[in-house]
């Protein structure tokens, strides 16, 4: 079955679909996006999804004439036709196509595409008995990494220097803090307390990171949302990481040296244990 897009209103092969060259995401990175998991058909934390989306596109003010219903109606049947159950959606919504020109274009309606590609969850389930490895970059992102743009280099040259040491994430440290990863949240445990970059213009505002809370605190959990350094990373019991496509993975290296035992702790297994129940719950997922 050949991939399909869409494209503002439009579902087309993968391989045709396309943008103009003048749209504005290619040449300012003047767009937004999100990244929604499917499992078993159902889009996980779709209202949270949404609710992000709406926030980025009014903090930006780029208005999408397509509002939520119908919006979720034609992500749900992007999903159907593409034929994935177990898929992720990327949704990119850019200020329109305008003769280049750094403001807002007047009359240039908002680009809309959204593309499916088949995702392994069964493997972030294998990886919570190994975990992961993560190196750090210096975060030399923009002031306002809370609004989910395209404008990712930063976020590239980190993922690829994290490649290229043989680790899976780049946690992006400012000064002293560990702000999170290049495309995930960070997160460490110290004596039995989880502890989290609180939000604001410094981390993107993680769907999976507010559902751990959630979860966490649900369970009497110890939850603590404040900024911690590197130094405290590295003397940390546990640590872990947490995004869409990696919903949680025990981090057990950085930057080479061992995170407590240098093996995935309690804390971290018993937040998966809950992240995958609710998943499940969600979704009707199951390994
Ligand atoms: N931080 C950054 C920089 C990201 O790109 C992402 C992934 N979009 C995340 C955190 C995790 O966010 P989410 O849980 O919504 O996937």
């Amino acid at each position: 079955m050949p991939q399909l897009a869409y494209v503002n209103g439009r579902i087309q092969p993968l391989a045709q679909a396309s943008l103009h060259v003048e749209d504005r995401g290619t040449q300012f990175g003047d767009a937004i996006y999100e990244v929604c998991a499917v499992l078993n058909g159902r889009i996980l934390d779709w209202q949270p999804h949404l609710v992000r989306l709406r926030r980025n596109l009014g903090e930006l003010g780029i208005t999408l004439g397509v509002a939520d219903g119908p919006l979720t109606l034609q992500a749900r049947r992007l999903i159907e036709r593409n034929g994935h159950t177990e898929c992720i959606i990327y949704m990119q919504i850019s200020r329109g196509t305008a003769k280049r020109d750094h403001a807002f274009p007047s009359d240039a309606p908002a680009n809309l595409v959204m593309t499916v590609r088949r995702f392994d969850f069964a493997q972030r389930i294998k990886q919570l008995a190994t975990g992961i490895a993560v190196i750090t970059q210096p975060d030399n992102r923009w002031g306002r990494v809370d609004i989910k743009t395209t404008g990712l280099l930063a976020n590239v040259l980190a993922k690829q220097a994290a490649k290229e040491a043989g680790a899976f994430e780049a946690w992006l440290v400012s000064g002293e803090t560990v702000r999170e990863g290049s495309s995930t949240n960070a997160w460490i445990v110290k004596d039995g307390r989880i502890i989290t970059h609180p939000t604001g213009t410094a981390i993107l505002p993680g769907i999976a990171r507010d559902s751990l809370i959630r979860l966490a605190q649900g369970a009497q959990l110890m939850v603590e949302e404040r900024p911690f350094t590197l130094a405290e990373a590295m003397h940390a019991d546990e640590a872990f990481l947490s995004s869409t496509t990696a919903p949680i993975l025990p981090v057990v290296r950085i930057d080479g040296q061992a995170v407590g035992s240098g093996t995935p702790g309690p804390v971290t297994a018993r937040l998966a244990e809950l992240t995958w129940n609710e998943v499940a719950r969600q979704t009707g997922w199951r390994a």
